[in-house]
């Protein structure tokens, strides 16, 4: 190791001097969470007061010290600072200007670390359940501030809020604690904002008496606090800042190009001496380039993995005085680099601009990967070359520079990437003749029901004989400390499969009894033998693999564990045919069978990166085509496909939505084309905005689609003033995220509501979303009220129903 160590230092000493300048390194962020998500577990424990402030304090230094230093041995050149966060970077922003919201009743000192947690957690406490349903929402209270989509990943932020009369202070020290923390260390940090322009933007403005206020107005009290900090790094030794603008892979408005210009030009006169760095990230600049271009820092860094083919226009463009940090190595996903392609970029670059004048780097900050590949002990070694975690990255990044050297161990780890590729491209565990096959002979009709929702309509209204205001729930029913335990038992072997499949009929068997004594019209079977609605999907197909510690940060101290589509995908054998039978066997109700949608799947994993992720979507839409048609066969007579990551699966720029949208549509009808005119398609979708993507909704061709709606109170409703869904609907009416159980009279009116935009032979009652995280003490009376609320309409519309029937 050592001699290796030494080798590659030397290499570097004697090269350089032959050939003059070398690219610096650097990243733009590392995970702070810890390998074995120390902070989650150190942050959670100060919450519950198991432990010290000072404890917590100490489990963060070690964690910031510990990834410092990674980093340094790994030869990273500029290694951030502030890139550490007890909960969200956002957050740390809203702090360090001073802008937290009036009702947390501040004292306009520093802001300490309750504060702080208070604005991500609310006031009340208690706010923070662990679960929900996979959308951030499920952990918001009333008071905490809102959480929303870090641009198209899956972290989530905490959104900054305005007023027209919102002023901004200098009301934390963490940046420079960090910066004087690390230089402790020897270690001299290029410390990590967010840019004010990304800020601004980010934000919402909460201004009962000004709404229509305009945000960028607030730029000019912004700047001076970025100042503050940029002097203070100064005086601190700082020589490197690196500033965060991803919004110039957004559509910009004039405003915001008016607002980066103006902000850069005040920023870079700010501190003569310290070096600015501004970040883009998440996408291509295309028409921003120019006035990405313009800014006047020192240095610039664009994403080559989300844009590739911009490197041409970049160098052509790019500026005498200003240095390019490329970011080549693949922030957002698992896959070992294609070394060789990146480095033929970095090649391109130094004989453009010269050597001296890059900077080498991921793609964004490393954030958004688990943290080392070393914990992984029960993927084969194959499997695992084909993968690189963030450690495993940062020695990527130190090859690209050091290939520029032509080093033997940079030549070494080059050909041992290229075997990796190499065995990935031809391994037969990824690629299936059949599948792609299958995929490329889709044809239109695959597409389509076969008869228009009219007739479907009829025909199911025929065979499934539900009363108007049909009432149903999203399907999963609470997922208790008991199925949990034996679920782990199962896994663990102390539990038999057959007792294990006993105890799940027994839960389902418990589910549909209730379902039916409260006169639930279409019951689900309860999907207590799922663990999670995309793993269960994944552990049964073919392509997907599970890791043991592939932990990234959703939010706050929530990480997931995201499956690996690394190769075709197939379904070996029915998933969840078995469930749901059984469970038709014990109704005479109809059943609602239930399934994961495609792009959810998608979503919500790690992709692979070798064939575009509508091939991947596809395959997958395909082996759920098959459960479907076997549902249909097992005598289920609904089937519901949820979608709710159908909106997170939008590109950042306007002009690729349509293709995503056509894609993904076709996805879910993929999936549901095959099925008899009498068999009802549902899907579900939930905590997202709807209303931009409402037309690609109708063309999911959905016979129902259930729809979170009561948390805003029926707001998302306003969408249908203007557009008339064509199809069945049910808004919901109980909010899944609180504990309380809604009263008959609410859901009454709040299906009142639906009923002033919507035809009431179309709307359905139920909840909001799934109800695992609930418990069974609310959960039946809540829907027991529900049905009831249903009741109580349906005597009231029952006329009109019959007239638009006859109709
Ligand atoms: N069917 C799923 C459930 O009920 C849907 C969850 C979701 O929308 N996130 O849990
Ligand atoms: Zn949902």
């Amino acid at each position: 190791m050592l001699i290796c160590f030494l080798d590659r230092r030397l290499g570097v000493v004697s090269i350089a001097r032959m050939k003059g300048p070398i690219p610096l390194t650097h990243t733009l962020g590392f995970p702070r969470v810890g390998e074995r998500r120390e902070l989650k577990k150190a942050i959670e424990a100060y919450w519950q007061k198991q432990l010290t402030r000072g404890e917590l304090e100490r489990v963060a230094q070690e964690l910031r010290r510990r990834h410092w230093l990674v980093q340094q041995q790994a030869g990273i050149g500029l290694i951030p600072s502030n890139d550490f966060s007890f909960y969200d970077q956002m957050l740390d922003l809203t702090c360090l200007v001073g802008n937290v919201p009036l009702r947390f009743g501040w004292d306009g000192g520093k802001v300490d670390l309750d504060t702080y947690f208070q604005l991500a957690r609310g006031v009340s406490g208690g706010a923070e359940k662990t679960g929900g349903c996979g959308c951030a929402s499920c952990q918001t209270s009333a008071a905490a501030c809102e959480m929303t989509k870090w641009f198209d990943t899956n972290y989530h932020y905490l959104v900054p809020e305005f007023r027209a009369a919102t002023q901004f202070r200098l009301s934390s020290t963490k940046v420079f604690d960090e910066f004087s923390e690390a230089l402790a260390l020897g270690i001299k940090t290029k410390p990590v904002l967010i840019g004010p322009v990304t800020y601004l933007t980010l934000g919402k403005v909460h201004d009962t008496e000004n709404p229509q206020f305009n945000r960028f107005e607030l730029l000019e009290r912004l700047l001076p606090v970025y100042v503050e900090v940029l002097q203070r790094l100064e005086a601190l030794g700082t020589e490197w800042v690196q500033l965060d603008e991803p919004v110039f892979s957004l559509d910009l408005t004039s405003e915001q190009r008016i607002a980066l210009a103006t902000a850069y030009v005040t920023l870079a006169a700010a501190a003569p001496k310290l070096k600015l760095l501004v970040a883009n990230y998440f996408g291509g600049l295309r028409e921003n380039l120019p006035d990405f271009l313009r800014l006047p820092v020192h240095a610039l860094h664009v994403d080559l993995v989300r844009a590739p083919d911009e490197l041409d226009a970049i160098l052509r463009e790019f500026p005498k005085n200003k240095l390019l940090s490329i970011g080549l190595v693949d922030g957002r996903n698992i896959w070992r680099t294609d070394l060789a392609a990146a480095f033929a970029k970095l090649e391109k670059a130094a004989a453009a601009l010269g050597a001296g004048r890059l900077l080498v780097a991921p793609s964004c900050s490393l954030l958004h990967t688990p943290v080392t590949l070393r914990h992984e002990t029960k993927l084969d070694a194959e499997f695992k070359s084909w993968l690189a975690y963030a450690e495993e990255k940062l020695a990527e990044v130190g090859t690209l520079r050091d290939l520029l050297e032509g080093g033997a161990p940079a030549r070494e780890a080059l050909a041992a990437s290229r075997t990796a590729l190499a065995s990935r491209a031809a391994s037969s565990r990824i690629h299936n003749a059949v599948v792609k096959q299958r995929v490329a002979r889709v044809v239109p009709g695959d597409l389509q029901r076969a008869a228009p929702f009219p007739q479907r309509q009829a025909e199911q209204r025929a065979k499934l004989r539900l009363p108007l205001f049909p009432t149903t729930t999203i399907g999963s029913f609470p997922q208790t400390d008991e199925v949990r335990a034996a679920r782990a038992r199962w896994r663990k072997g102390s539990l038999s499969t057959a007792d294990y499949e006993r105890f799940i009929e027994a839960e389902i068997a418990d589910a549909v009894k209730f379902q039916d004594e409260i006169g639930l019209d279409l019951p689900v079977h309860g999907e207590f033998e799922r663990n999670d609605m995309v793993e269960y999907f994944g552990e049964q197909l073919d392509g997907f693999a599970f890791t043991e510690n592939g932990w990234v940060q959703s939010y706050g101290t929530r990480c997931v564990k995201p499956p690996i589509i690394y190769g075709d995908v197939a379904r070996p054998q029915p998933m969840t045919v078995r469930w749901s039978a059984y469970a038709q066997t014990l109704t005479r109700r109809p059943m609602k069978g239930m399934l994961t949608g495609p792009v959810t799947v998608l979503q919500w994993s790690f992709v692979r990166d070798d064939q575009p992720r509508r091939d991947t979507t596809w395959q997958i839409a395909l082996a759920l085509r098959d459960e479907v048609l076997d549902l249909e066969r097992a005598g289920l007579a609904a089937i519901q496909i949820d979608e709710p990551a159908l909106r997170e699966g939008l590109p950042l720029r306007s002009a690729d939505r349509a293709d995503y949208l056509a894609w993904a549509v076709g996805a879910f009808r993929l999936c549901a084309g095959g099925v008899r005119n009498d068999t009802q398609i549902h899907t579900h979708m939930c905590y997202a905005e709807f209303n931009d993507i409402i037309q690609a909704i109708a063309d999911l061709d959905a016979d129902v689609i259930t729809i979170e709606a009561s948390r805003s109170g029926m707001e998302l409703l306003e969408a249908f003033e203007t557009f008339r869904y064509p199809n069945e609907i049910g808004p919901g009416v109980y909010d899944i995220h609180s504990p309380r159980v809604p009263g008959v009279a609410e859901m009454e009116q709040l299906i009142e509501k639906a009923l002033r935009v919507l035809p009431p032979g179309n709307i359905w009652v139920n909840p909001d979303c799934g109800l695992k995280t609930r418990g069974w003490a609310e959960v039946k009376p809540a829907l027991r009220n529900m049905v009831e609320a249903a009741r109580r309409l349906r005597v009231r519309f029952a006329a009109e129903h019959k007239a638009g029937i006859s109709s």
